[in-house]
């Protein structure tokens, strides 16, 4: 298929200093929990975004020195000639594409703790590090000459490893940003005071990068293009000076908002295209070629964009991720084929728990070299055994598609009437809309699969799954919210909870009658999950009228949102609405309308009156096809039944990401196609 002329103006050329960039598709910098500890896992993983069209990749940040240590969190390095090696590797697999590679050079400044290297961080002040008890030095004369000193030598290894863009990071409350405040920059000399003084360090690194590399790379600046209330960065009149002082110097400018929950929002607070009102006039004042991201995954609100003159290229960190093949599909003719990102943040997640990327809609992200999963290519079928896959959920639905690419036959038995399990009852959930892409993007791959058959409505049990005969059977079959308070706190069933009438889970507000099927009193939820499951049916039961407490094992509603930049948006609406929340306590009783609660620390006792109690602690997997199955091993041989497996939340519940990526798993290695996964040792 040829593609669509109106999105020609995406795959024109955009020049930037002495490169030229093959089209509009630009992966920004950003993390991918494996840093310099995982160079080829990494380097497999940035190639994969090149082939798929991306005509510029980036690294994640590239600390310069040992004065930068961001322990635990996996990050780059260009400290000295093995980190050249190693970055080496990710140019080599982009450049082989006819990409252009580019480094995010990065100091931390007071945001770090320096664990690893145990040099004291400096900055503009003497402030604590984000997440440690200690604080950075008052930076001196010296240490500016220093910094300039490894800027300049981590450049010249950048050169020499061969990347082609080049980045002076000047945002994200790092330290170059910090030399740009005037209320942090209280220095009297060349570097403080005057708008000119403060923006002098970003001049000077943007001109001794450009020497560093010969005039040969091009040089970006990633700077705060915009103020949010409460931002970190300059106010709006200082933003627009800097960048009409600042324009000329670079060949690139990577633009961002000041604050990090907006710039890669959550899709339950933040939309597409985030970014797109001030863009044009920030892109004027540089008169320059401008990237800026806006979690954007179809092709017509990309091209409005750049015709709007908002930008000259479509940057992405999050679409790249859920799609490399991204640009590809669009110049195919095909951008019904993108695997939407669906906004969920899972990908950022798993940086901040030090351990190598996933992707809620992509299970081959991050397993393209330690695996070999490549995210459009499949392996042909191993043999010629049909597949039965019982459920139709995320995990389900992954495996009949990806078993249907590698053309084995499939079968493909859901219970009720409809495809897509969790990922279509959760979208219907305030916020949570985009979960249904997850659905959606395999529905539309069976259209073209004629090898699998759909069957809805068809709930199998052990006798009709021996009937149908299959010799491989997967079962997908999901697992429910428990209703006896087991979970994080109570490693048992809480006898004190089960049975009483007002007694609920999510899955009973996720049916047809939603908060309905409340009585009219007060609601408390018992939040023992502290992900995002508790706080979205406060806010849907909330908006009904009743009143509502969100009691919770952690510190803070949707605790394990803080690493998906969920949890602080969360607590404010919560607040906003009115639903009271109540940390640090377990619900541990409840009869006759009265919940009874206890303090995690103390174990003192307290009680509230409300006739609605919803139990959101955990899951339980929905597993006994599979024990009744393989209980009867003869009945199964008989059957011709050879292969039965749980995939997915019936194997272990978890993240839709978790589903999806036993259900490709499953796929890929059925037949004992099992290829052993590549570990990297982690500095
Ligand atoms: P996962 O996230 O692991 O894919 P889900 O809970 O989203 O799990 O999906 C499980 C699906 O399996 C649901 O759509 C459910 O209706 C279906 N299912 C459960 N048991 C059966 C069964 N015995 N026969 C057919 N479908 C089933
Ligand atoms: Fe998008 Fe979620 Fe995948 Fe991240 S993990 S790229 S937010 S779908």
């Amino acid at each position: 298929m040829a593609r669509d002329p109106r999105f020609d103006i995406l795959f024109e050329p955009v020049t930037i200093g002495p490169k030229t960039a093959r089209n509009r598709f630009y992966q920004v910098p950003h993390c991918t929990g494996m840093g310099r500890g995982w160079p080829r896992t990494l380097a497999a993983m940035r190639g994969v975004k090149a082939e798929g069209g991306w005509a510029v990749v980036n690294t994640e940040y590239c600390s310069i020195d040992r004065t930068s240590d961001d322990t635990p969190y996996p990050y780059a390095r260009l400290w000295d000639e093995e980190d050249l090696r190693a970055n080496a590797l990710m140019v080599e697999a982009v450049r082989e594409h006819g990409s252009l590679a580019g480094v995010e050079l990065w100091h931390g400044g007071s945001s770090i703790a320096n664990l690893a290297s145990r040099e004291p961080p400096f900055d503009l002040q003497s402030l604590p590090a984000r997440g440690d008890p200690i604080q950075s030095r008052k930076l001196d004369a010296q240490d500016i000459r220093d910094l300039r000193r490894w800027h300049r030598q981590a450049a010249e290894r950048a050169y020499r490893a061969g990347f082609d863009v080049v980045y002076v990071y000047a945002t994200h409350g790092y330290l170059l940003h910090n030399f740009l405040l005037g209320p942090m920059n209280d220095r009297r000399d060349e570097y403080g005071g005057c708008l000119e003084n403060r923006a002098r360090i970003v001049a000077e690194l943007v001109e001794e990068t450009r020497e560093a590399t010969k005039g040969e790379c091009a040089v970006a600046v990633r700077f705060t293009g915009s103020h949010s209330p409460g931002g970190f960065g300059p106010e709006p009149d200082e933003i627009r000076d800097m960048l009409a002082h600042l324009g000329p110097l670079a060949d690139l400018w990577d633009l961002v908002c000041d604050d990090y929950g907006m710039e890669m929002g959550h899709s339950r607070f933040v939309d597409e295209g985030v970014h797109a009102d001030w863009l044009a006039e920030a892109r004027g004042l540089v008169g320059k070629p401008v990237v800026s991201v806006g979690r954007y995954t179809t092709p017509d609100a990309m091209a409005t964009l750049i015709r709007r003159g908002a930008v000259d290229f479509i940057g992405a960190a999050r679409p790249s991720i859920a799609d490399p093949f991204l640009p590809n599909k669009i110049e195919a003719g095909e951008p019904e084929r993108i695997r939407e990102c669906i906004g969920c943040n899972i990908c950022y997640a798993f940086d901040t728990r030090g351990a190598p990327i996933r992707c809620t809609q992509n299970p081959t992200m991050g397993e393209e070299g330690r695996r070999g999963w490549h995210p459009e290519r499949v392996p042909a079928r191993g043999s010629d055994r049909s597949i039965l896959i019982v459920g139709g959920g995320p995990a389900g639905l992954e495996a009949a598609c990806t078993l249907g690419r590698r053309g084995y036959d499939v079968v493909l038995a859901e219970a009720s009437n409809t495809l897509g399990g969790r990922a279509g009852r959760e979208a219907r959930l305030p916020g949570l809309s985009t979960w249904a892409r997850v659905r959606d993007y395999r529905l539309e791959q069976l259209t073209r699969l004629s090898n699998v058959e759909t069957y809805l409505e068809s709930p199998l049990d052990a006798a009709a799954i021996r009937d149908l005969g299959h010799p491989v059977v997967a079962l997908a079959t999901g697992a429910r919210w428990r209703r006896d308070g087991m979970g994080r706190w109570f490693h048992a069933p809480v006898p004190a909870l089960e049975g009483d009438e007002g007694l609920y889970t999510p899955d009973d507000l996720m049916g047809e009658g939603g908060a309905d099927i409340l009585s009219g009193g007060p609601v408390a939820i018992f939040d023992d999950d502290q992900h995002y499951m508790a706080s979205v049916l406060a806010e849907m039961i909330r908006k009904t009228g009743r009143a509502v407490t969100l009691i919770t094992t952690a510190g803070r509603a949707c605790a394990w949102g803080a690493h998906t930049e969920e949890d602080f948006r969360t607590n404010a609406r919560l607040i906003e609405l009115g639903v009271e929340i109540v940390p640090n306590r377990a619900v541990s009783a409840f009869a006759g309308g009265v919940v009874e609660t206890r303090c995690i620390f103390t174990d003192r006792a307290a009680s509230m009156a409300a006739p609605n109690l919803v139990l959101v602690t955990s899951r339980a997997p929905e597993d006994g096809l599979y024990h009744e199955l393989t209980a009867a091993p003869d009945a199964l041989a008989e059957a011709g039944i050879g292969q039965v497996a749980r995939i997915g939340d019936a194997l272990a519940p978890g993240l839709i990401a978790h589903a999806v990526h036993g259900g490709h798993r499953f796929a890929r290695e059925i037949d004992d196609a099992v290829v052993p996964i590549l570990m990297e040792a982690p500095d």
